[in-house]
């Protein structure tokens, strides 16, 4: 069997994290890393003063990581720069807070090279290489420079945009055209495929076949639409163990008699909080008789502070929440409960399922994983109602729940609204089927589907159950 090599921004394979803690993206790819003998490569998170181009092995559990420390320069360039204030808005169509610099082009290109040039003696000629997200998406042309043959796959796990947005950044078809060195592209969508066909085809004067490969100047690429999942049986484990038993009794304690709504998102302008608080605003103004007998929960713990739109999006949310709770707030009662921290998997498993509304509204969001999340997490018995944006690639799979426009705040309010009535044998009826698909189409299921094509057989990377 093939070595398969992965590599991403940071790494997350395990350094002595208990697997009970890691993602399942993190799970999938070292099970497929532990089973072929592979390595993840990548940035260590760490800067120093000058690059060095060493790297540092290790092998915990069975996993091997090589990563390798960045200058100050490349990280402000390349990852706040190109990779956050670049590509990252542009591709969740917020043109309007994009930023085109030179300069930060300049050190995506430096840092892909330097990955390249790294990387490049560790591959031996059987290896299949899987290169992922935004961060890398000209990695496949630089290890070709370095003579490498090898099958290279990339996934992108953020949307692709459409071709009017996509020709606001400069040099946008040099970094498309590079995508033509890999031998597959996974999308999250169909949305997301279609977007990237339009453009090969209207912007570029490319071939797309009705087999999925597309060609451009002579070069091939299969391009695929290839859903993530989350690791389901752990996270429905997580549910149902002692952590989350009692953080869900916590909450129903500090709660008596109340529904609980629940938000769990980073601190991200593409996840829609600002609206999504209009929404529940909107219902609160509607609804008077309700006051006092639910609460939003949001969970929002800062990422990116670095970037200012991050920081801007912070001082917002906070004030919008203020307000919120000043104007409806009762001694006894307060309707939102904005929380800036991160939980741990249990925890977070027990507060998704004591709360009857999961409310995940992305203005734009390439997957989603919360939705799936807490979708998995629920009692079988007496589930809650998953309210989810049409905008969040999830929505796409995940159909029998609550579909919202999270701009319209009268179509949240309804949706909350329609939410807390719905009979239980519904509420049953439309999460059985919302499981079928998360327990179907979990991880695994995903990283088999993408590897599948990039080996050409359909035999799964992993066989044995991790
Ligand atoms: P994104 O990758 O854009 O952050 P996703 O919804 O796809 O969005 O994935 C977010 C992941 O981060 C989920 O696995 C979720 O459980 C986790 N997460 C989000 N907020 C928290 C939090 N406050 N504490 C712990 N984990 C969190």
């Amino acid at each position: 069997m093939s070595r398969l090599i992965v590599v991403s921004n940071r790494v997350q394979a395990p350094k002595g994290q208990s697997a009970g803690n890691q993602g399942g993206l993190a799970v999938a790819l070292t099970a497929a890393l532990r089973e072929t003998a592979g390595i993840w490569f990548g940035w260590s998170g760490e800067t120093i003063e000058s690059f060095t181009g060493e790297i540092d092995f290790q092998t915990h559990d069975g996993v091997t990581t090589a990563t390798i420390d960045l200058e100050e320069q490349d990280v402000e360039e390349y990852y706040n720069g190109y990779a956050n204030r670049t590509l990252w808005p542009l591709f969740h169509y917020r043109v309007d807070l994009a930023e085109y610099e030179r300069s930060f082009a300049g050190g995506y290109q430096r840092v892909n090279g330097r990955f390249a040039e790294l990387l490049a003696p560790l591959i031996e000629p059987d290896d299949l290489i899987w290169v992922h997200d935004y961060h890398m998406i000209p990695l496949g042309e630089e290890l070709r420079r370095h003579g490498i043959a090898n099958r290279i796959g990339f996934f992108l796990h953020i949307p692709w945009p459409p071709q009017s947005l996509l020709m606001s950044l400069p040099d946008h078809r040099e970094l498309v055209r590079s995508l033509f060195a890999y031998e597959v592209i996974g999308f999250q969508t169909e949305d997301s495929l279609e977007n990237f066909r339009h453009y090969i085809l209207n912007e570029i004067g490319g071939e797309v076949f009705e087999d999925g490969t597309i060609r451009v100047d002579g070069r091939t690429v299969q391009a695929i639409s290839c859903p993530i999942g989350i690791d389901t049986a752990q996270f429905k484990a997580a549910a149902e163990t002692g952590t989350a038993r009692y953080t869900a009794y916590r909450m129903r304690q500090s709660a008596v008699g109340r529904d609980m709504i629940v938000g769990v998102d980073r601190l991200d302008y593409s996840k829609g909080l600002h609206e999504r608080f209009l929404g529940y605003e909107r219902f609160l103004a509607a609804n008077p008789m309700l006051h006092g007998e639910v609460f939003l929960l949001q969970i929002a713990p800062p990422s990116r502070s670095d970037v200012q739109s991050y920081q801007e999006i912070r001082a917002t949310l906070d004030g919008l929440s203020g307000r919120i709770n000043g104007a409806f707030a009762d001694l006894d009662w307060v309707p939102i409960r904005y929380v800036n921290r991160g939980y741990g998997r249990d925890q977070l498993a027990g507060i998704y399922r004591s709360a009857r509304i999961g409310l995940i509204t992305p203005l734009r969001d390439g997957m989603n994983l919360v939705a799936k999340e807490y979708v998995a997490a629920q009692d079988p018995e007496n589930p809650g109602v998953l309210i989810l944006s049409h905008f969040a690639g999830a929505a796409a799979q995940l159909s029998d729940a609550l579909l919202v426009n999270p701009h319209s705040a009268e179509e949240l309010s309804d949706a909350i609204q329609q939410a807390l009535t719905m009979p239980r044998d519904e509420r049953i009826a439309r999460w059985r089927k919302l499981m079928d698909n998360v327990e179907r189409e979990d991880v695994m299921w995903w990283l088999n589907r993408f590897t599948a094509a990039l080996t050409g057989r359909p035999q799964p990377v992993v066989t044995a159950s991790d």
